[in-house]
C-alpha cells in the first residue's frame, strides 16, 4: 500500500479520493462503486456479462513515455482464473487498469464477450468489474456500512452469508454491536487480516462477473493467511478473475499464468508447464513467489 487515506468520512469523499488517486496515477485499493459524473455518460451497457475477456495485441504508453505494454494478447474464458506474474514494474497493474478503462489502450483491442471495452460506459464497466486488493481499507463507519457499498439492498442474512464465505463471520460475531459496530478511527480497530476479509465479503456481496485481484502479500500469521486464501478462492469461484499473483497457491490453481516482463508476455501456461520450461516463471517461483509465501507464513 503506497498511501493511506484516513479518515474517510463519507462515500462521497471516498469516491473523490479514488478518482483523484486514479488521476494521479496512484494505485487504488478497493472496489470502486463509482458514480463519477463524467463517467456515467457515453458508451453502451451490455445486458449481461458472461465473462469472456480478450486482449488482442494491446499496446499502451503513459503520456510522453515509452510504451509500458506492448503487443499483449491474452484470453480468459468465462469463469477462468488468469494469473499475471512478473517483476515489479513489468506492467501487471497497467494491464488490468486498461480493462476498467482507467487508462485507454493505444493499440489493439480489449473485448468483453466480444464487445470492445472502449465502446462501453465506464461507470457500468466498473460496476461489473470488481477490484480488490489485499491491502483494502475500510472507511469509518459500521461493518454494515462498509459491506453495503457492495450492495445497498442486501439483507442481514445476505450480509452474514457473505461474511461466512469470507471467513469473517467468526470475528464479526464477537464485535460488541455485531454488524452495527463502528470500525476504523473512532471505533474498533481491526487487524489487517480482518479488514481484508471484510473487503472480500464486500466483493462477494457485489458479485461482479469479472474480478481484478491484486494479491499484495501482507504479513499475517499462517492461520489468517489460510483463512484469507480460502475466502479468496470463494471470491474467485465462478467468475472471470485476473489476479496479480504473489502466492504460489494462487498460481498453481490458475487456469493460465501469463508472465510479464517489460510490458510483454514472455511466457504463458500452467504452473507445471512453466516449471518444465525452466524460464522466468521457474526463476520467479524459486525467488519471489516462494519467498512471499514463506514470509507470509512466518
Ligand atoms: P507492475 O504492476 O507489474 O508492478 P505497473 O503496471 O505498476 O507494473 O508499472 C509498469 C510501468 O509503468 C513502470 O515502469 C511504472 O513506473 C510505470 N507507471 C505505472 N503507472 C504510471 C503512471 N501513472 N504514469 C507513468 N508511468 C507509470
Amino acid at each position: 500500500l503506497k498511501f493511506f487515506y484516513d479518515p474517510i468520512e463519507s462515500l462521497h469523499q471516498l469516491n473523490q479520493i479514488l478518482q483523484s488517486g486514479r488521476a494521479a496515477g496512484e494505485r487504488v485499493f478497493d472496489i470502486l462503486d463509482a458514480e463519477p459524473e463524467a463517467d456515467t455518460v457515453g458508451g453502451r451497457e451490455m445486458a449481461g456479462i458472461k465473462g469472456q475477456v480478450r486482449y488482442e495485441n494491446v499496446g499502451f504508453s503513459y503520456a510522453g513515455k515509452t510504451p509500458t505494454v506492448h503487443g499483449v494478447s491474452l484470453e480468459a474464458l468465462p469463469g477462468q482464473t488468469i494469473a499475471l506474474v512478473g517483476p515489479t514494474g513489468a506492467g501487471k497493474s497497467t494491464l488490468i487498469n486498461l480493462l476498467t478503462r482507467f487508462y485507454e489502450y493505444d493499440e489493439g483491442m480489449i473485448t468483453i464477450d466480444g464487445v470492445p471495452v472502449h465502446e462501453l460506459n465506464k461507470a457500468w464497466l466498473r460496476r461489473n468489474i470488481g477490484y480488490v486488493t489485499q491491502e483494502s481499507f475500510l472507511f469509518n463507519g459500521t461493518v454494515r456500512e462498509n459491506l453495503v457499498i457492495g450492495r445497498r439492498d442486501a439483507t442481514d442474512e445476505q450480509l452474514w452469508q457473505a461474511l461466512q464465505s469470507a471467513n469473517a463471520d467468526g470475528f464479526v460475531k464477537r464485535l460488541p454491536d455485531l454488524l452495527d459496530t463502528h470500525v476504523g478511527e473512532r471505533g474498533v480497530k481491526l487487524s489487517v487480516g480482518e479488514k481484508q476479509r471484510i473487503s472480500i465479503a464486500r466483493a462477494l456481496l457485489r458479485n461482479p462477473p469479472i474480478l481484478l485481484l491484486d494479491e499484495a502479500t501482507a504479513s499475517v500469521d499462517t492461520e489468517t493467511e489460510r483463512q484469507i486464501q480460502e475466502a479468496l478462492e470463494h471470491l474467485m469461484a465462478n467468475r472471470t478473475s485476473f489476479v496479480i499473483a504473489h502466492r504460489l497457491s494462487t498460481v498453481r490453481n490458475a487456469d493460465c499464468i501469463y508472465v510479464l516482463e517489460h510490458g510483454r508476455i514472455i511466457e504463458k501456461g500452467t504452473h507445471d508447464e512453466l516449471i518444465a520450461q525452466d524460464g522466468m516463471y521457474a526463476k520467479l517461483c524459486r525467488t519471489s513467489l516462494i519467498a512471499a509465501e514463506t514470509a507470509a507464513e512466518e
